[in-house]
């Protein structure tokens, strides 16, 4: 068996005509001989909309009634197409993620996946059906619906992948591949061929949505390939992999976090405070500590670090230069002249391991990720 997971984004699937345009291309590839896996996305904005009508009811939802809500967004897609898909002739099944066997931890909201038990998908790829699947959401240990973080249907699609022993797995979206930075942000920014595992996950972690960090960190760890490309030509514009073909350069690409909070907090309240946020699953994104006092960037605002509250709330925007040699000293110090000289402060930075992190203003965030990109990533900087 030839097995390609697709995974269509959210936008891919706004309106009949979008549907009935992925339905085609699904059925060619079924004509080509592949039995197709597809795993969709709520349409652009219904987990948001769904999200919003929840908090009008109840400012703070019950975690696991929100995870029965938003996996609705999910439920509708994927039984349209299944219906497009039908009505041209191409028999296809609809499945949740409870269905296909995709059990997690029970972390409402932000659930892991633990195993995957395909086996209602194999039997119907035997029966001849293209399997299309509620992306974003499992089962968990403790039989209740959950999903997996935001952007989770990517991981999905990998995890199907993986379990099914898929010959290719493809992540189809409004851009057609990875890019040096986000297209819309950088219009300077280039489709990257082939990127790390390593690279990739570290541009999600801080920013790059098109692909989310859980699912890149599964399928480095699974050794899946991954393609990423436009959903209207049905083809990847670059590959994610373990070890791309090219020699790389020190700096593979620019992420932005545009919304940002830094805090600084004195000695007696440090341990504290970052426990609290680890228990309310806040995303922090950087930890520096000196021996008087410790820096903590969260990403949005932060919550749950109720002990935090004195501490003075800076909204900043955080920008990751990625990439074998993104935390070398020479990059961080052009990153530095980079920022100075726009006039702009470095709020606060860290360079290790695959990236150079720099928390600036959020005014300054897009004249210094363009100014950066030019300096680190131009068309004149040495390969
Ligand atoms: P989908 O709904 O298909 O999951 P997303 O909105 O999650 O799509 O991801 C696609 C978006 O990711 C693009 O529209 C683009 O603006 C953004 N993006 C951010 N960083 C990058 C990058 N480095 N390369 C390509 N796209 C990026
Ligand atoms: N619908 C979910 C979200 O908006 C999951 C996804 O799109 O991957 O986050
Ligand atoms: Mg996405």
């Amino acid at each position: 068996m030839s097995i390609v997971v697709q995974k269509y984004g959210g936008s891919s699937l706004e309106g009949h005509a979008r549907i009935e345009g992925v339905a085609s291309r699904v059925a060619a590839l079924r004509r080509e001989g592949h039995d197709v896996v597809v795993v969709v996305s709520a349409r652009g904005g219904t987990t948001d909309s769904l999200v919003e009508e929840a908090r009008l009811l109840a400012p703070e939802p019950k975690q696991r009634e929100l995870d029965m809500l938003m996996t609705a967004g999910e439920r509708i897609s994927m039984s349209l197409l299944a219906i497009a898909l039908n009505a041209i002739g191409c028999p296809a099944v609809s499945f949740t993620g409870s269905q296909v066997g995709i059990i997690t931890d029970t972390r409402h909201t932000d659930a892991r996946i633990l195993e995957v038990r395909p086996f209602r998908v194999v039997e119907e790829l035997e029966a001849g059906n293209v399997v299309v699947v509620g992306g974003f959401q499992g089962v968990s240990t403790a039989k209740d619906v959950t999903t997996l973080g935001r952007g989770g249907s990517d991981t999905t699609a990998v995890a199907l992948a993986a379990a099914l022993g898929a010959e290719r797995c493809e992540i189809l979206t409004d851009v057609d591949g990875v890019y040096t930075a986000d297209p819309r942000a950088v219009p300077s920014a280039r489709r990257i061929d082939a990127i790390a595992h390593a690279d990739m996950a570290e541009l999600a972690r801080y920013g790059a949505t098109v692909l989310k960090e859980d699912a890149v960190r599964f399928a480095e760890r699974n050794g899946i390939a991954i393609g990423v490309g436009s959903s209207e030509r049905g083809t990847a514009g670059t590959i994610v992999l373990e070890d791309p073909p090219h020699a790389p350069r020190p700096v593979t690409g620019l992420a932005l976090v545009a919304e940002a909070s830094l805090m600084e907090l004195p000695e007696n309240v440090r341990a504290q405070v970052v426990r609290e946020f680890e228990e309310a699953g806040a995303p922090v994104r950087l930890v520096v500590g000196t021996r008087s006092a410790t820096l903590v960037v969260v990403e949005g605002h932060p919550r749950g670090g109720a002990s935090a509250d004195e501490a003075e709330v800076r909204p900043v925007s955080l920008i990751a230069i990625v990439g074998p040699g993104a935390a070398e000293a020479a990059v961080a110090a052009a990153a530095i002249s980079v920022v100075e000289d726009l006039g702009c402060a470095v709020e606060a930075m860290v360079s290790s391991g695959r990236s150079t992190v720099i928390a600036v203003s959020r005014d300054a965030a897009d004249r210094v990720i363009g100014a950066l990109h030019d300096a680190l990533l131009g068309e004149d900087t040495a390969r």
